[in-house]
C-alpha cells in the first residue's frame, strides 16, 4: 500500500501511550488547525505524561485503516467506536 499522506513520512505526529505500549486501537485522530499538526490518540481522555511523539509513517505501519483519514482537512477530527466501526468526521 502506498503512503497516502501528503505529508512526508517523518512528520511528526502524536501519539498516547497506550497506542504504542498497550496496542490499543487509534479512536481518534485529529488534524490541527494552527499547527496542522496530527493527532493519533486511542479516544480516552489523556494527560501530558501520556503523550508520545512518533513519526507518521510508524502510525501508518501501525494501522493502515487510518489511509482513509489522509486528507482530512486543517481543523477536522474523526472519530469511531470501534475498529470495525466508520469513522465520523466533524469540524473541531
Ligand atoms: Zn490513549
Amino acid at each position: 500500500m502506498e503512503f497516502p499522506f501528503n505529508d512526508a513520512p517523518n512528520t511528526a505526529v502524536i501519539t498516547c501511550s497506550h497506542v504504542v505500549e498497550k496496542h490499543r486501537p487509534i479512536l481518534y485522530v485529529s488534524h490541527d488547525e494552527d499547527d496542522g499538526m496530527w493527532q493519533f490518540l486511542c479516544g480516552k481522555q489523556h494527560d501530558e505524561s501520556e503523550a508520545r511523539i512518533v513519526s507518521l509513517y510508524y502510525i501508518f505501519m501501525l494501522d493502515h485503516s487510518i489511509a482513509e483519514l489522509a486528507r482530512l482537512p486543517y481543523g477536522y477530527a474523526a472519530e469511531r467506536e470501534s475498529i470495525e466501526t466508520e469513522w465520523i468526521i466533524r469540524k473541531k
